[in-house]
């Protein structure tokens, strides 16, 4: 159909060319060249972390953070069930188990009333995920974090530029993981970061993006040659993709404000609709600015979901659901363990629609997505 509105749109700023264009008048096309390093200093100064790496996806960073955390085979790591797969899967790759804790009902991040008794001697790590780019409830985790001394490793996926207390999410633990999918707000096709939060992290975290060896250390001229120091991997993206991702990061701020508009007239438009009992829109507690990563609704309990999505789209309304919640999935019960019920995530996760919102969508399309669902409502 050709008036559709789709879900998503990747945002391009229209500088892209000319920075990949550039990255390849410089002649070095492998990771770790210039528009990296640019890269790295932007996300440096926009979130105040103390070094920040680029990835070719935040699953990459992710694996990072696990490795990091030393999280073994049997050793535990608490999370919600109610996010991506890549959250669990970087630790399980290491052998160890997944500990689902349950959400809370406003924000459907993970509860962090419920984090302390899911502890056991086996817990290395608590991954906290900020869903819609909406902080967890951060100096509770953390505080839980230090007196057990355990890892916080924020999946900051959604994250980029929103804050808790005025802090950047992912440098409120002790790493944060970005991504840079064509889904989020900042966008390099695929990409990703790991903030690093401590300086002590910064050489390890260095060592293991760069197949375990200590080449950081010789293009800074800190070694005469690099060598095989530890495990890793190769996590970097090459220079093309960081060009790419540095037009967007100049004018990320501005990218989040496009994204705001369109995310305050759903909000207002969708107020009725609630006072009315037919949804719940998005909860932004006082302590949190969100970035406008999501619009998501609530339906009503007893309200027909497929129906709503399958009513949208003959309407030319391209609206998702998700998360499939890791722990009624099949890697979830072969690999993962749930604390106590989930029933906020069984409840919720069967209610929630995402509504398209991208750069560029006008106030019309936005009145149209809203008037549909207010009809099958
Ligand atoms: C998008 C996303 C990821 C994965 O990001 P990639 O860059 O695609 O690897 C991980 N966690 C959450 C919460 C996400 O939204």
């Amino acid at each position: 159909m050709s008036n559709t509105i789709p879900f998503n749109k990747p945002y391009v700023s229209g500088k892209e060319l000319a920075c990949i264009a550039e990255a390849l008048n410089r002649g070095k096309l492998a990771g770790d060249g210039s528009f990296t390093r640019e890269c790295h200093r932007l996300l440096e100064e926009k979130t105040g972390c103390v070094k920040a790496l680029l990835t070719h996806s935040c699953t990459a960073a992710l694996e990072m953070a696990a490795l990091l955390t030393q999280a073994g085979p049997g050793d535990e790591v608490i999370m919600p069930s109610f996010t991506f797969v890549s959250t669990a899967n970087a630790f399980v790759l290491r052998g160890a188990v997944p500990v689902f804790v349950d959400i809370r009902p406003d924000t459907l991040n993970l509860d962090e009333r419920l984090v302390e008794e899911a502890i056991t001697p086996k817990t290395k790590a608590i991954v906290p995920v900020h869903y819609a780019g909406v902080g967890c409830e951060m100096d509770t985790i953390c505080d839980i974090a230090a007196r057990h001394g355990l890892w916080v490793v924020e999946d900051a996926a959604q994250g980029l530029l929103a804050s808790y207390k005025g802090r950047p999410l992912g440098t409120l633990g002790h790493v944060g993981a970005l991504s840079f999918h064509e889904t989020k707000n900042i966008i390099a096709g695929e990409g990703g970061a790991l903030l690093i939060n401590r300086q002590e992290d910064v050489l390890p975290s260095e060592i293991l993006r760069e197949k375990g060896t200590d080449r950081s250390r010789f293009f800074r001229g800190e070694v005469d040659k690099y060598t095989w120091q530890n495990v890793g991997s190769s996590y970097l993206p090459a220079e093309i993709v960081a060009a790419f991702l540095s037009a967007q990061l100049k004018d990320a701020e501005q990218i989040n404000a496009g994204r705001m508009a369109i995310w305050e007239m759903y909000h207002a438009r969708l107020a009725d609709l609630e006072v009315r009992g037919l949804l719940r829109r998005p909860v932004i507690p006082a302590e949190c600015q969100h970035n406008a990563h999501m619009y998501y609704v609530l339906l009503a309990e007893g309200m027909p979901r497929q129906r709503v999505l399958d009513g949208l789209k003959e309407r030319g309304i391209n609206a998702v659901f998700h998360y499939v919640p890791l722990h009624s999935a099949p890697a979830g019960q072969k690999f993962c363990r749930v604390h106590g019920d989930l029933r906020q995530t069984d409840d919720l996760s069967e209610r929630l629609v995402r509504l398209p919102l991208w750069n560029g969508m006008t106030e019309a399309q936005v009145e149209t997505v809203a008037g549909a669902l207010e009809a099958l409502l």
